[in-house]
């Protein structure tokens, strides 16, 4: 059978180069790179390499980065870290109802613990409005904690403005840029951001890596505490491999961005339009101006249909997709996402993430476009919600009386 994976945002396999670059590390050169003699030695000046890897792709300075285990640990570490810095010099958070859990559970716990939390509302097609913004800053404002890129729409919102309106008004800006790094282009200095997270499983390094830029001179409190490591900010023994992988998933992803992104751009876009011209009644979750999604997302609600049953008989053509996102799939719940976007509750559950990578090609779209429309077609014929229009008025009067 054939095998389509389309579910890069929730992770991307390690890249041929990444692997090789890993591979030394996880063989013979073993070392702690905080050890003294030559086995730490060995290892120390390939983490400082992949520091720099990582700083040129975001443009900052090296030692404004520290690497993490994930982008959750990342944002995490960003939210409690400056408002534990900055203790005493107000309460108040404001983030956006569309946030990944990450942010938003993070945000969640600090209610819990006494901070108040803005959520700022988006419109339906899942985009803020900075008046809003503006409106939600007080004098106790601390942080601006918004995503750069959505990972269930792919939406992508105006880092350069917030971090503007950040800047004027003296707030902490974070920003979850997990979707967004490798993607499309990241400049921190050009953004006005202070903190910006990254995770290296979604651009082709493996799991268990990730980093944090942090503006030189933010005041932060670290999360993990112990030894020395990352300047006292963040401690642990460091992954080695899994940071030399992250510096080399850069270094590719600052390469070829352009073009790649082109390339899946055109892939995605085919694959949107092909479902628009085969399938009827769908709905397209996101800015429908493809230039403010990222280029390689598709999230298309089909109406009738259960998104997990879609999801079920792509599987068994071989085909993964996401229902709302990864880490909330399993959930019955509709996307909070979706919800935001007042997106009608039958519309949001059956919603499919398509994300496309640089393995994607021509022909595993076209398979999709092949294998999907007879799917939908057939969970349609098999839903009572879709046949519901065929019914007689005798027998709405039988199911208006069992109610
Ligand atoms: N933020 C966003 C926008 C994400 O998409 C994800 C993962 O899907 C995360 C944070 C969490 O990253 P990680 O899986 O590395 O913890």
């Amino acid at each position: 059978m054939k095998r389509i994976y389309l579910d890069y945002n929730a992770t991307t396999p390690i890249h041929s180069d990444v692997l090789e670059a890993m591979l030394p590390f996880l063989r013979d050169q073993f070392g702690n790179p905080s050890s003294v003699h030559w086995a730490g030695r060995q290892v120390s000046g390939a983490v400082e390499k992949a520091r720099e890897q990582v700083a040129r792709l975001i443009n900052c300075s090296p030692a404004e980065v520290v690497f993490t285990s994930c982008g959750s640990e990342g944002d995490n570490f960003a939210i409690k870290g400056t408002l534990a810095g900055l203790k005493g010099q107000g309460n108040h958070i404001i983030t956006t109802s569309v946030e990944h859990p990450a942010v938003l559970n993070t945000c969640k716990y600090l209610e819990g613990e006494g901070f108040d939390v803005t959520y700022l509302p988006v419109d339906k097609d899942g985009m803020l409005n900075l008046e809003d913004l503006k409106k939600a800053i007080t004098k106790q404002t601390v942080l601006i904690s918004v995503m750069w890129a959505n990972n269930e729409t792919g939406n992508i919102y105006p880092i350069h403005e917030i971090g503007a309106i950040a800047r004027e008004n003296k707030i902490r800006f974070h920003t979850d840029a997990v979707q967004a790094v490798g993607k499309i282009p990241v400049d921190v200095q050009a953004a006005k951001v202070d903190l910006l997270v990254l995770s290296g499983h979604k651009i082709g390094a493996p799991k268990g890596v990730g980093a944090i830029y942090i503006r030189r001179g933010s005041k932060l409190q670290a999360l993990i505490h112990g030894g020395h490591q990352e300047r006292n900010r963040r401690a642990g023994t460091h992954n080695v491999a899994g940071i030399v992988g992250l510096g080399a998933a850069c270094k590719l992803a600052g390469q070829g961005m352009a073009e790649s992104a082109a390339r899946v751009r055109q892939l995605r876009d085919r694959l949107e339009q092909g479902i628009q011209e085969k399938v009827p009644q769908i709905k397209l979750n996101g800015h429908p101006e493809a230039d403010l999604r990222l280029p390689n997302t598709l999230n298309v609600s089909f109406a009738y249909i259960e998104g997990e049953s879609l999801l079920l008989n792509m599987d068994m053509k071989g085909i993964a997709a996401s229902s709302g996102s990864a880490c909330t799939s399993g959930s019955l719940e509709p996307s909070h996402v979706l919800g935001a976007m007042c997106v009608e509750v039958t519309l949001a559950h059956s919603s499919t993430r398509f994300s496309l990578g640089p393995e994607t090609t021509e022909v595993d779209v076209d398979y999709v476009l092949e294998v999907l429309p007879p799917i939908v077609q057939r969970l349609r014929e098999m839903s009572p919600l879709y046949n519901r229009k065929e019914l007689t008025c005798e027998e709405c009067q039988v199911i208006r009386k069992a109610h």
